[in-house]
């Protein structure tokens, strides 16, 4: 048996068709079931609804044997006990750096300054700032990044952009992209020696059906 864990939303919609690609139908829709655990098409393969941030988690201690996560997602869990054999190009965004569009960011960001930024992403934006030589006094939130700026509670933000146009609304501008960000399967790392026979050709069969 491979158990699989997804997050309901953009990711388990994206992984969809590459499952099919590697003949997996998922039997019951995560926005309709309460289940917590979705039967497929393949009675070896089972499909493990867990939030986005806690897919490394599950995967790293063997509660699931594969997982899709953002690369967001495995940054801030550090991929210890994860192999990560192939970016899927799903769930594409951009990890930068934004601030109140009446906010002069170059001013603030000059050598040997300091900035309060507010971010889900704590280690990515303390790596980032820390190569720019900026002091930065980071402030953890769990959502809602756009609002800090916005009241005050820090001068810039760090979080994911895809449109920009959430920032817009908000009135805060992408002064600059850290990152691009997609999804990746990550494997647990002894799973992938015991399940071989059952992963390895689910590895193969997921990236013929990535779209580059
Ligand atoms: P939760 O809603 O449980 O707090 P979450 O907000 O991280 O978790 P999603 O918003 O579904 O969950 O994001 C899941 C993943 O999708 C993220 O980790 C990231 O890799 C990617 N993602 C997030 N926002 C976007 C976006 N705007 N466009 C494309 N991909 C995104
Ligand atoms: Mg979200």
């Amino acid at each position: 048996m491979i158990t699989l864990a997804l997050s309901k939303g953009r990711i388990f919609e994206e992984t969809l068709p590459l499952l099919r690609a590697a003949g997996i139908e998922v039997l019951e829709d995560p926005e309709t079931s309460r289940k917590l655990i979705l039967p497929t098409s393949r009675s070896d393969v089972r499909v493990v609804l867990v939030r986005a941030t806690d897919v490394p988690t599950y995967v790293q201690y063997g509660g699931a044997d594969v997982g899709v996560a953002g690369k967001d997602v495995l940054l801030e869990h550090g991929g210890s006990g994860l192999v990560q054999p192939l970016d899927l190009n799903i769930a594409r965004c951009r990890m930068s750096v934004a601030v109140r569009d009446d906010f002069d960011y170059a001013a603030a960001v000059q050598q040997g300054s300091r900035i309060r930024v507010a971010t889900k992403y704590t280690q990515v934006a303390r790596q980032h700032f820390a190569d720019k030589g900026v002091h930065v006094d980071l402030i953890k939130l769990y959502g809602s990044m756009e609002l800090a700026p916005l009241t005050g509670l820090a001068d810039a933000i760090v979080d994911l952009v895809s449109t920009g146009s959430t920032l817009k609304a908000n009135h805060l501008v992408e002064v600059e992209t850290i990152m691009p960000i997609s999804s990746r399967l990550v494997v647990n790392q002894t799973a992938l020696k015991t399940k071989v026979a059952l992963i390895g050709p689910l590895i193969q069969a997921i990236e013929a059906a990535v779209v580059p």
